[in-house]
């Protein structure tokens, strides 16, 4: 490829709002383009990268027996419906209608479509198990598009669904997918970790995540030297006893003003951790009590999951009011009736806790559990925090940590079969459910990530299996004769060989031409000077390794150690 043909808007900078280095520099070296707030235009390097990307991952899916699919990017509404996510999905989800009137939405994912051709095509047990992907558009409306690619309105992702007999062929399946997913992130070169997740709106009994690891990740995962790891959203929180102490007699006191959970602690002169705090939620149009210790955050996707709730939210005030007969502040699980008390695990370890009287201005002292108030659910609902340790090894501190999601996989099992009624016959000709995983990812997201963790100063630095290039060819002075003959027979020899190389035609300065090639990111430049030939006419430099520098007298002698060095001998 020739640079002068090539539609590379490189800039020297971007504008001041653009506050992320993975999109800074997407839009500097000319990849890509926003046209708005989470829609951008893949420009011809961008594309180049999202095939090689392309290609790796169709590789590994293709090796563990994928079949390649195309699906419709939008979807009538009756399918949607049949598994409620037209509502589950919410606002996410973008909606429209046909000019007969008829409900569409464009595709978020694509479960329903997928199940939808499977209980309309197979049949027998005979037929399964089967894996379909594609590769293609995704879109939601998210609250808050940002960081450029990362959270985008559109974008590309790989989305595959596989199809069993039964539970043991599923998680089998799942495993071998996890780990054609390790090696398509091994191969694009990424730092990243698997993690436990859990479903969100798409559902299931298990997950896991990829992350890639980066201090601009939107996920915050721990993760223990035991093996251990899970986003924070999905990690256990073990409960936490309390020093034994003598149980004494409840005791109301007056707090006049005294409402946030520091100063009530200050009052007493205790600390956080002798504190319940009682919140009041919308879950699934219901209002349920939270009991979570006063130094605890409530984990509301675990709450969630544990209520089968997808719409959890805080009550207002007018329904805290009719509850409780107080406001924020002086709440608390004493005598509340005709309402569902969750209380998290380390709750009920607090002796002679302090909590709200549900009476303005007054808290309550010595509160033990059992013989003060009860709960009807006592379960794991926090946020896992620093202090905490490992639920698995029971020994170590956690590692907390951030990264970006770029992928996800689900165990489905009978999900989205039972609610579309997706069955095969077994061997015994009975109708059975049929199992499912789904697997995603996140293709433009790759692309950020592997920027966020590769670049300096002077720009990106391309992991080799997804540079857009294998190598550029920078000519000093491209309109000398002999070096315009040496620079392309060189550019025909590498190209011949399968090199992806690019040769910078361009009449501009040299710094400038390596400027562009340091910001672009291209693994190598072979530099072409014929000016100075007793010091050498061909020079290959790495981008990110001075260790492999070589400089060359003539063509013969270069062309096979620069053919070793780009690792095609
Ligand atoms: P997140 O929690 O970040 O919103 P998700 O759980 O909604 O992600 P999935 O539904 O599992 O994402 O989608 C599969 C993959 O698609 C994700 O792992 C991620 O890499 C990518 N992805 C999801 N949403 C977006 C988006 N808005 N922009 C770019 N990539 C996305
Ligand atoms: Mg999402």
């Amino acid at each position: 490829m020739l640079f002068s043909k090539l539609l590379l808007p490189t800039l020297k900078d971007t504008s001041s709002d653009v506050n992320i280095i993975s999109v800074k520099l997407m839009i500097k070296s000319g990849m890509i383009r926003k046209l708005s707030s989470g829609l951008y235009e893949f420009l011809p390097l961008a594309v180049k990268i999202i095939r090689k990307i392309e290609n790796i991952i169709r590789n590994e899916m293709n090796y563990i027996g994928g079949q390649e699919i195309i699906l419709p990017t939008m979807f009538p509404k009756k399918i949607f419906i049949e598994t409620s996510r037209w509502d589950i999905y919410g606002k996410e989800l973008f909606k429209f209608k046909d000019r007969k009137n008829s409900d569409f939405c464009l595709s978020p994912t694509s479960e329903e479509v997928v199940v939808d051709f499977i209980r309309k095509n197979i049949v027998s047990y005979k037929q399964l198990p089967i894996m379909l992907y594609q590769i293609g558009s995704k879109f939601r409306d998210e609250i808050r598009p940002r960081f450029g690619v990362l959270r985008s309105k559109e974008f590309l992702m790989k989305d595959a669904y596989s199809f069993h007999i039964n539970k043991k062929s599923l998680n089998n399946h799942y495993d071998i997918v996890l780990n054609a997913y390790r090696n398509i992130f091994t191969r694009c070169g990424l730092n990243f970790q698997i993690v436990e997740a859990t479903s969100g709106a798409i559902g299931g009994s298990s997950s896991h995540e990829f992350i890639a690891i980066t201090n601009n990740g939107e996920d915050q995962i721990v993760l223990c030297d035991c093996g251990y790891g899970a986003n924070v959203e999905k990690a256990e929180a073990l409960s936490i006893n309390q020093d034994k102490e003598i149980v004494s007699s409840i005791e109301e006191v007056a707090t006049i003003g005294i409402k946030s959970s520091i100063d009530v602690a200050k009052f007493f002169k205790v600390p956080l951790a002798k504190l319940i705090k009682t919140i009041i939620y919308i879950a699934n149009d219901i209002p349920i009590v939270v009991l979570i210790r006063g130094d605890h955050k409530v984990n509301e996707e675990k709450l969630k999951l544990l209520l089968s709730a997808n719409r959890l939210f805080f009550a207002d005030e007018k329904i805290i009011f009719s509850i409780t007969n107080t406001i924020i502040g002086f709440i608390g699980p004493i005598g509340l009736k005709n309402i569902k008390i969750i209380a998290d695990l380390s709750v009920i370890n607090i002796q002679n806790a302090i909590v709200g009287s549900n009476k303005e201005n007054y808290h309550i002292k010595n509160v033990n559990y059992d013989r003060d108030y009860k709960a009807d659910i006592v379960a794991d609902i926090r946020k896992i925090s620093k202090n905490d340790i490992c639920p698995k090894c029971k020994k170590n501190k956690l590692i907390f940590s951030r990264g970006i999601e770029v992928g996800h996989i689900f165990k489905l099992n009978t999900k989205y079969s039972r609610l579309m009624n997706a069955t095969y016959i077994d061997e015994k000709c009975n109708k059975k459910l049929i199992e499912m995983g789904c697997f995603g990812i996140g293709i433009t997201r790759i692309i950020a990530s592997a920027i966020e963790q590769f670049h300096d100063i002077n720009g990106i630095i391309w992991p080799k299996e997804i540079s857009p290039f294998d190598a550029v060819i920078i000519p000093i002075n491209f309109f000398d004769k002999e070096t315009k003959k040496i620079t392309f027979k060189i550019y025909e020899k590498l190209s011949k060989c399968g090199i992806d190389v690019l040769l910078d035609d361009r009449d501009y300065r040299v710094s400038y031409k390596f400027k562009d090639a340091d910001l672009i990111g291209i693994p190598y430049k072979i530099i072409i000077n014929c000016m100075e030939k007793d010091r050498g006419i061909i020079e290959i430099k790495s981008r990110c390794n001075k260790n492999i520098e070589s400089t060359f007298l003539n063509y013969e002698e270069s062309i096979h150690k620069i053919l070793k060095i780009l690792n095609k001998l």
